[in-house]
Order: C-alpha cells, then sequence, then structure tokens
C-alpha cells in the first residue's frame, strides 16, 4: 500500500535533491552511518575474543609468566572491557535516529584505543626476556588478535590498522632490538606478514564502502524514479493514479477507525477561456499557481492532487463537513484573489461531499463530490456546494 506521508517525503526528497553537490554529501553521510552499523555489528564479539585470547595465553604460559604481572594485566584488560560492553548496550539501546557517526566514531575509537592498547602493552608485559617459547606463544597470538582485528574493523580502515598497530608493535619492536637473530627474524616475519594483512585491509574496506555507496545510489535513482512517476509535472502536486492510491490507503484507515473522511472536487471555471484570452502558457501558469495554493491550503495528513487538466481533489480525514465547507470556502477566496498576470478574475467551483453509510468506496464518495461540483457550476460557479444538502 502507498503510505501517507506523501508530502513530507516529497520535501524530503526534494531537500536531498537540491544540487548535485548536496545529493553526493546526502549520500556520503548515509555511507558513513552504514559503515558505523556494520562496525558494532561486526565488533561485538571482539570484545569477549579478545579477552579470552588473553585468558588463554596466560593459562597456557603460566609457570612462564609473573603471576603478578598477569593478574595487572587481566584487570585492567577486564576494565576496559566492560567498558567497551558498556557502549555496545548504550548503542543497542539508543535509537536508530541517533546512531549517527558524529555522536558514536569518537566513543568508539576511545575505547578501541585503550583496549587495543592495553593489550598490546600487557602482552609486552608479561612476555619473559629470556624464554623463546613463551615469547614465540605471545608473538602467535598476538598476530591472532591482528588478523581478528581486520575481520572486525574492516568497515573503518584506519581502525583495523591502528588496532593491529597497538597489538603487534610493542612486542615486535621490543623482539626487533633483541641480540639474538632468532628473535630479530621473527619480528621480520610478523613486520612482512602485516604488510600483506595491511594490503589485504585496504581491500576490504573499499570494497565494503563501494558496495554501500552502490545501495545507496540504487535507492536514491530508485525513490526518484517512484517519485517521478507519481508526481504531476505541472503543479508538483499528486497526479491522478497517485491520488488514488493514496486515497484508498487514507479511506481504509478512516473506516477502520471510524474517523470522519470528507471529500473536495475543484474545477477551475470557464478555464477554457484562459486559454483561449491568454494562451496555453499563461493557463499553465495559472494552475502552476493553484497548485501552490493548494499545497498551502491542506494538512500533511490530506491527501491532494491534480485530477488532470484543471481538476484537483482533496480527502481531509477526521474533519466534520461543516469544517470541509468552511476550508472549500476560503479556498474559493483564496483563487478569486489570485493574481495571475495578466489572467484576471480567476474563479473555482468545488464540491463537498462526507462518508456516511451509503458510501461503499473510495469511487463513490468522489462520485457524490462530483455532482455536488458540478451542482456548484450550475449555481453559477464561483461557490461551494455540498453533497448533503442535494434534494
Ligand atoms: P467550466 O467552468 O464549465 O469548468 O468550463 P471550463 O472551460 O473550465 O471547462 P472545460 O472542461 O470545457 O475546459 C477545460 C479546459 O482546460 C480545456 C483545456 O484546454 C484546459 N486544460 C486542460 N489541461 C490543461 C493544461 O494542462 N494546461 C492548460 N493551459 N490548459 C489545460
Ligand atoms: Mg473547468
Ligand atoms: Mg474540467
Amino acid at each position: 500500500m502507498a503510505p501517507l506521508s506523501w508530502q513530507s517525503d516529497q520535501a524530503d526528497l526534494m531537500n536531498g535533491l537540491g544540487r548535485g553537490q548536496d545529493q553526493d554529501c546526502f549520500i556520503e553521510e548515509q555511507v558513513r552511518t552504514d559503515r558505523l552499523h556494520q562496525l558494532f555489528r561486526q565488533s561485538f564479539a571482539a570484545i569477549f575474543g579478545s579477552y579470552i585470547a588473553a585468558v588463554m595465553l596466560c593459562w597456557l604460559c603460566w609457570d612462564r609468566f609473573d603471576s603478578q604481572v598477569i593478574l595487572i594485566w587481566l584487570v585492567v584488560l577486564a576494565g576496559s572491557s566492560l567498558l567497551r560492553v558498556k557502549m555496545f548496550v548504550e548503542w543497542f539501546r539508543c535509537p536508530e535516529a541517533e546512531r549517527t557517526p558524529r555522536r558514536w566514531e569518537r566513543r568508539y575509537w576511545i575505547t578501541l584505543v585503550l583496549s587495543a592498547g592495553i593489550w598490546g602493552l600487557g602482552a609486552l608485559a608479561v612476555m619473559p626476556t629470556d624464554d623463546r617459547l613463551s615469547q614465540t606463544l605471545v608473538m602467535l597470538f598476538t598476530v591472532g588478535m591482528s588478523v581478528g582485528a581486520v575481520s572486525c574493523y574492516s568497515a573503518y580502515r584506519y581502525m583495523s590498522l591502528v588496532s593491529m598497530g597497538l597489538v603487534l608493535l610493542p612486542c615486535t619492536l621490543w623482539l626487533l632490538v633483541q641480540p639474538s637473530s632468532t628473535q630479530v627474524g621473527v619480528a621480520i616475519a610478523v613486520l612482512v606478514f602485516s604488510t600483506f594483512v595491511i594490503s589485504a585491509t585496504h581491500k576490504l574496506s573499499d570494497a565494503l564502502e563501494k558496495a554501500f555507496r552502490l545501495t545507496r545510489q540504487m535507492e536514491r535513482a530508485h525513490t526518484i524514479s517512484t517519485r517521478a512517476a507519481q508526481t504531476d509535472e505541472l503543479t508538483g502536486l499528486m497526479n491522478r493514479r497517485a491520488f488514488f492510491d493514496h486515497a484508498q490507503v487514507l479511506y481504509e484507515r478512516c473506516r477502520h477507525h471510524q474517523q470522519p473522511l470528507c471529500a473536495l472536487m475543484l474545477d477551475m471555471d470557464h478555464f477554457k477561456a484562459i486559454n483561449d484570452t491568454y494562451g496555453h502558457q499563461a493557463g499553465d501558469q495559472v494552475l502552476r499557481q493553484i497548485g501552490g495554493v493548494i499545497t498551502a491550503s491542506f494538512r500533511q495528513a490530506d491527501v491532494y492532487g491534480r485530477l488532470g487538466g484543471e481538476e484537483f481533489a482533496v480527502l481531509l480525514p477526521n474533519t466534520s463537513l461543516e469544517t470541509a465547507r468552511a476550508i472549500a470556502e476560503q479556498l474559493v477566496k483564496a483563487i478569486a484573489g489570485l493574481a495571475c498576470e495578466p489572467v484576471h478574475g480567476l474563479s473555482a467551483s468545488l464540491g463537498v461531499a462526507h462518508t456516511d453509510a451509503q458510501d461503499q468506496d473510495l469511487h463513490s464518495l468522489m462520485n457524490t463530490a462530483d455532482k455536488a461540483l458540478y451542482r456548484a457550476k450550475a449555481l453559477g460557479r464561483n461557490q461551494v456546494a455540498v453533497a448533503a444538502e442535494q434534494g
């Protein structure tokens, strides 16, 4: 079913479509938000993964590491992990509209740098200076952690790189300055391995960003083409088809909630004469202005459109017949007061109808309003006729 928020959607769309540059900025902002969502989706497990990795490393090397250093490392790491858990809980509780890069990126960076830094420095602190086996095990775990960072933070390339650097570099740099060629060899191997990972990170992040951008661009193109098919080019109002689609939804909603619904049918008076006297372009200009008057006269909840030629229709939900008549009379006055050089003496006739037991469907409501419109014409034009007042 067609949504009812056509007018506000249209305004949003127009804002986004302003200029080419605005459109690009709008899509870039959406891509950035998509990346943030992806980051949160991907990295939740990383909090527990990094803590479990530290516990496993300490358990494997329990006899080889200093138990006091182990304890301090695990406690500090638990603190930083809890901070991250808290951030994730707040993220999941936060309304969708507030999950913006501006609000969350900085916070994420801080917790990431903190936990990766604690991991890397802690690994260096627990690593014994004279035990090759435990040094190899520590390096194995830091390399594993950095591979994990690539899979968890791929939406943000620099987060992957910073996290890798903070976890790997303390131990690797320390090994690099040791006198033993084996230790230096391990450090060089880790650095060479890291260059491959860095290049993979670059490609992965690029591919993800392109996928997000393409999806957003396709969504936008689809929205634009759908809107174009629903919009009357001359007035910017809904065209006949879109009007009836939206009107049907509104009709059913009002019926379901047992709310009153009124229909207005508007037809310009002697419009053929305007065209014949001032030309078709002047007639078009008048129709554009009528579109403006209609847009300015109704609420967002109302549904209105150009049915064709110089005929317009409006549906007013939750509106009594008396209010609808008053609104229609104001509209007649507003049109009569329009200055649309060189055209003078504009006027319109309106028919008003109300849902009642006899109205079986939307089309019979519109037909009743149409009959009232023709009564207004017959009574001399430039006026409102209400269907209920028919004899
Ligand atoms: P009445 O008061 O009985 O409604 O007379 P009318 O002349 O308005 O009615 P009629 O239906 O005979 O003429 C409608 C005219 O509206 C005919 C057509 O030239 C004109 N018209 C329809 N669509 C457009 C349009 O898109 N642009 C312009 N300029 N004129 C249009
Ligand atoms: Mg007419
Ligand atoms: Mg007509």
